[in-house]
């Protein structure tokens, strides 16, 4: 089968070098392969993504000399643009019974919540569920605004990841009915992620370690709106310092430090040897690691993000 990766970056600040080294693994996963690269921009978040954030991304894919072959800042590429393929497929759950309002404020499922998992899902414990026509109405009429969740099955969904291996969950157990929709209509990343990878024809999602646990979900999801899920491929993390996720925060670490203190090949040879792929951090374009590139090489354990 033809494989179809893609980049699918958030336009909700300057990449960091968390996002590049993720970036430059889904690039080496699909050149390695012969196939296809889609780049789509999850500018979902009206709120903190802009056009012009849209159009750095773009030029920092390029001075990196990550290419692709679809996609790109026109509207069908671009998450702001493709509600209405959300609304449809949020239609569609409905139809199945699956989608539910959930009147809680914030505040009521933090307090409600069991454990969370390392992507930040806080469990949602089924508070809305059941609620009655009367007491909806009741609510509406106290002027609250729903968000929309589905309801999981209390199923074991099982996902292969190709570095990391069988993550088998328990959605129930494991995140609850998760939110399609959010109180200020904005459709949530799950449900985009899910309608966008599907009507693309990706194939092949490559991206950071956070992301492990929520591919059960997108698995289901992906099932229940009749498209076959995705091979999945997490890559270690990078970390501060201190021990932290490198995040947006680290404006040392961002693409615009990193330009200034490095030329594309300089950085991306470090990338390739945190990657496993290089023996040292001698300068490399992606091109040149094409040909040797193999996950096995990848370590398992994050990554601490020391610059030379
Ligand atoms: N848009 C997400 C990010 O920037 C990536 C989502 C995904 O790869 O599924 O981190
Ligand atoms: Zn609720």
């Amino acid at each position: 089968m033809a494989v179809r990766g893609r980049f699918a970056p958030s336009p909700s600040g300057r990449m960091h070098l968390g996002n590049v080294f993720a970036a430059l693994l889904a690039w080496l996963d699909v050149r390695s392969q012969g196939g296809t690269m889609v780049l789509r921009l999850e500018d979902l978040d009206p709120q903190r993504c802009t056009r012009e954030r849209g159009e750095q991304l773009v030029d920092d894919l390029a001075w990196l000399g990550l290419d692709w072959d679809e996609g790109g800042l026109e509207p069908r590429w671009c998450q702001s643009a493709r509600t209405g393929r959300y609304a449809a497929a949020f239609a569609r759950l409905e139809e199945m019974g699956l989608v539910y309002p959930c009147y809680c404020t914030r505040a009521q499922r933090l307090a409600a919540s069991a454990p969370h998992l390392a992507d930040g899902t806080v469990v949602y414990p089924g508070t809305c569920r059941h609620l009655t026509a009367e007491e909806r109405a009741a609510l509406e009429g106290a002027g609250r605004r729903p968000a929309w969740r589905v309801r999981v099955p209390r199923e074991t969904v099982t996902v292969e990841d190709g570095h990391y291996g069988r993550v088998e969950q328990d959605l129930a157990a494991a995140c609850g009915d998760f939110i399609l929709r959010r109180s200020d209509g904005v459709y949530a990343y799950q449900l985009a992620v899910v309608v966008d990878d599907g009507e693309m024809g990706i194939n092949r999602v490559v991206r950071g370690r956070d992301l492990l646990e929520s591919s059960p979900r997108q698995a289901w999801l992906h099932r229940m709106l009749g498209f076959t899920p995705p091979a999945f491929c997490h890559t270690p993390l990078l970390l501060s310092g201190d021990g932290r996720r490198l995040s947006k925060r680290d404006g040392d670490l961002d693409m615009a430090a990193l330009r200034r203190a490095f030329r594309p090949e300089e950085l991306t040879g470090v990338l390739a040897w945190w990657a496993g792929l290089r023996p040292s951090p001698k300068s490399a374009h992606p091109r040149e690691l094409i040909q040797d590139f193999s996950w096995a090489k990848v370590p398992k354990n994050d990554i601490t993000a020391q610059l030379p």
